[in-house]
């Protein structure tokens, strides 16, 4: 039987009916050609590592872009698919091993794609012309020159092969080691349960001062057994990256800065202006914790109480139905259109909402490359919160969704860029929820929520950054120690909570898992520009007008195809690598903080 609150569940038959269905297994097939031609083609591209020029290898070369293109939509199509079926019923094995599937053919393609890729970065700039100008090449030139900006950093064939095969018992061992210890460990809980992280973590949303202290404690205890291990994969993976860093800076000096900035589209200036202007701005996220510990009757708060509910606050739930009303009509006020996607998602039933008992927890949005149709998946139950999740999954759904016409390779965005149309939604919803003047009791955990976001993305992020960024400088010259690494996460928190918190988080780096993927360094800042991105083009609307709308279609339409500040430039007029933008958008939240600390003191909870 349904409860009352939840959500509706989702159609992705469209797709593919099931395991069996003969579109499923066409792809698979077809697939397996597409490797074998890039395979083949791939070979005669190079000798000795050199790219070859002649006219044919040109060609073959564009033949190759074309089917890898092809390959990507099908590995995408079927990676989604099983996936969306592992979300809804984590232990159905059929969607488990289609899964690892599809990951075996994402690898096997990278392994094709090695050899044009090269070509690609190598070849001289003549015969490059040549090859971009067939038309589905140049729909790519962004892509491929983001490709050839790494030229200078390639090592010989016989090197990038060796790395790519020492990699997975390298970092790559080291992350899955770090899975495996998080996944396994069992914490302690005062009240006598042993309880796995996720369920623990739970417990800092609690009421209770003292409920949340306890699990904190108990949390870090556990990571304080685990530490040994952590330390040592933590350092191997910096290690690792500062050892390949070296060897690539044959002709530039690589920083280890500069890897995570080209993969999120900025510059290294715009990354020390954002990080420098709100390290000279975050007093506003710290007048979050005072307002926060005076409603909570608390003098200062402890790290065990950064996601503390607001007291006594009604539990006000959310019809489905409702949720959707809300947000259909916020963004109807951005743009009628806007509104009329939220009734699309609906009715073509691409949102999976429901409150099923095997799901996986989370929230998130993906998209089927085949039909360029979206999906938003999470388990709706009617609080505040879930009607944010949704607002904010569907805003990354509208941005996929205005750029369904758009060739394929030019729809994939940086993570720096990837949070513009989910928090902009987010927002959008927010300001309709204040506009309706609900009660002071009602608003109270709306702004509270909203305020929590300075603190995350104006001090917890920006700490986590100061962190990285010293463990790479210290790193260089051999392996932190446990008491280091406390040390440096205590002073990079103390040096952005300051006397807001009784007590730094120095177990942070083991706990966060965001320090230990090894794949990507610097998993931190992208969030704080996707924030303060998404207010400076939210605070458009106001300026624009209504020219506003077509302009945030064209910059959501951009995000593929130019850098952050050439995106900025272009559809706001604004200069990224300048402290004015980045200070106008702290206005912003400064005035969410103000509002905050009014009711806060209205209340006077
Ligand atoms: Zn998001």
């Amino acid at each position: 039987m349904s409860k009352p609150y939840e959500g509706p569940e989702w159609d992705i038959a469209s797709e593919y009916s099931d395991f069996g269905d003969k579109s499923l297994v066409d792809d698979r097939q077809l697939l397996s050609n597409y490797f074998e031609t890039i395979a083949s083609l791939g070979e005669g591209l190079l000798e000795a590592g050199i790219p070859k020029e002649e006219k044919s290898h040109i060609a073959d070369a564009q033949q190759i872009l074309s089917v890898k293109n092809k390959a990507l939509i099908l590995v995408g199509n079927i990676n989604t698919w099983a996936n969306c079926i592992a979300s809804v019923d984590a232990k159905n094995s059929q969607a488990r091993a289609l899964l690892a599937e599809s990951q075996s053919f994402k690898a096997r393609l990278g392994v094709a794609l090695q050899d044009w890729q090269r070509w690609v970065q190598l070849v001289s700039s003549g015969v490059y012309q040549e090859f971009i100008e067939v038309r589905e090449v140049a729909a790519e030139a962004y892509t491929l020159s983001r490709l050839r900006l790494l030229s200078s950093q390639i090592l010989t064939l016989e090197e990038e092969k060796m790395l790519k095969t020492l990699e997975l018992n390298g970092p790559t061992a080291w992350g899955n080691l770090y899975d495996i210890v998080s996944g396994g460990m069992n914490v302690a809980m005062p009240d006598g349960k042993s309880l796995g992280l996720a369920q623990a973590a739970a417990y800092m949303e609690n009421s209770d001062v003292n409920v949340r202290r306890k699990a904190w404690l108990a949390q870090n205890s556990a990571w304080e057994e685990q530490e040994e291990a952590v330390a040592a994969g933590l350092n191997a993976i910096a290690g690792w990256r500062l050892d390949t860093y070296k060897m690539r800076s044959v002709s530039t000096e690589l920083h280890f800065l500069d890897p995570p900035c080209h993969q999120g589209a900025i510059s290294r200036l715009t990354l020390d202006t954002m990080m420098g202007t709100v390290s000279e701005n975050n007093e506003v996220a710290r007048e979050v914790l005072k307002a926060q510990a005076a409603c909570l009757g608390i003098e200062q708060l402890g790290p065990w109480d950064l996601f503390a509910p607001p007291p006594g606050s009604k539990v006000d739930l959310w019809l489905f139905d409702d949720a959707i009303k809300l947000i259909r009509d916020a963004f109807a006020k951005v743009d009628p259109d806007m509104g009329s996607f939220v009734d699309i998602m609906v009715e073509n039933r691409w949102i999976e909402g429901s409150d099923g008992k095997s799901k996986r927890p989370g929230a998130y949005c993906t998209r089927f490359p085949k039909s360029r149709t979206p999906r938003v998946y999470m388990t709706y139950a009617g609080g505040i919160k879930d009607v944010i999740t949704l607002a904010h999954e569907l805003g990354h759904a509208f941005h996929g969704w205005v750029m369904r016409d758009m060739p394929i390779s030019q729809t994939w965005y940086p993570m720096t860029l990837a949070e513009t149309a989910s928090i902009f939604a987010q927002t959008v919803v927010l300001e309709e929820l204040r506009n309706r003047g609900r009660s002071q009791s009602e608003l109270l955990p709306i702004l509270w929520s909203d305020a929590r976001e300075a603190e995350a993305f104006l001090l917890n992020i920006p700490a986590r950054y100061d962190f990285e960024k010293a463990l790479y400088e210290k790193r260089a010259a051999g392996p932190l120690s446990i008491a280091e690494l406390k040390l440096l996460m205590e002073k990079s928190w103390r040096d952005h909570y300051r006397d807001c918190l009784s007590e730094m988080n120095k177990m942070f780096w083991a706990s966060k898992l965001h320090f230990h993927i090894s794949g990507i360094s610097f998993y931190n800042f992208p969030y704080t520009f996707g924030y303060l991105f998404s207010l400076g083009v939210f605070s458009r609307q106001k300026s624009l007008g209504s020219d506003f709308y077509q302009s945030y279609i064209g910059l959501l339409r951009n995000t593929g195809r130019m850098t952050a500040e050439d995106l900025a430039k272009k559809h706001m007029g604004v200069d990224l690598e300048d402290s004015q933008f980045w200070n106008e958008s702290i206005n912003i939240v400064r005035v969410k903080v103000n509002r905050f600390k009014d009711l806060v003191a209205e209340i006077r909870c």
